[in-house]
């Protein structure tokens, strides 16, 4: 259900839901490299070491937030 935005860097992406989004700030004010509302688009994925971006996906509070790596892609996306 709802939109699903992805963002790739070389080893991981990132799934974003926007409608989940509770705008906590948590991402961009912990990780302001890869995580930057104010452009389009607003991720950066190849701006920080892979697992700092997870561990800061790991803390977003609403579940819009997570990631596969490209290796283990899902196929059972909703
Ligand atoms: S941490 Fe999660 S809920 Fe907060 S702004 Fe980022 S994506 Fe949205």
């Amino acid at each position: 259900m709802g939109i699903t935005k992805e963002y790739s860097n070389n080893e991981i992406t990132i799934v974003w839901k926007p409608e989940m989004c509770i705008h906590s700030t948590k991402c961009w004010k912990g990780l302001p490299s890869v995580f930057r509302p104010k452009e389009k688009p607003w991720m950066h994925p190849n701006e920080a070491p892979s697992q700092q971006i997870m561990d800061q996906i790991s803390q977003c509070p609403s579940g819009a937030l997570s990631y596969y790596l490209n290796n283990q892609k899902p196929d059972n996306h909703e």
